[in-house]
């Protein structure tokens, strides 16, 4: 993929995530009913939401992570091994700073 258009392709997947963000935050800002038997319900919705907002957030982090490293010429090498990322991972997620072993290993951490 060329440069520019990885760039777009990451610009664009961002403004998705930030319209995403002020939809949920929009929704989340909507004040609580104390008498409405919706109010569990709405409880449980927002922490749905809260939880959609929060990995949105990690996105968009990823997504300004991974436009600094096409700024530096960086794009599409591992940030923990400096290897060359897969071509069908970076086609899949674009902003990834990770090789899929490294990806792999982090899950493993989180995980464990
Ligand atoms: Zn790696």
């Amino acid at each position: 993929m060329k440069h520019e258009d990885l760039e777009d392709k990451l610009k664009t997947a961002k403004v998705d995530l930030q319209r995403r963000l002020s939809a949920i935050d929009a929704d989340l800002g909507t004040a609580l009913d104390p008498d409405s038997e919706d109010r569990v319900t709405q409880l449980e919705n927002d922490q749905v939401l809260s939880e959609m907002r929060r990995e949105a957030g990690a996105q968009i982090r990823l997504i300004d992570a991974a436009l600094e490293r096409l700024k530096h010429g960086m794009f599409g090498r591992c940030v923990t091994c400096l290897a060359p990322i897969e071509t069908a991972r970076l086609d899949a997620i674009p902003y990834t700073p990770y090789c899929a072993t490294c990806a792999r290993l982090a899950d493993e951490r989180r995980s464990s």
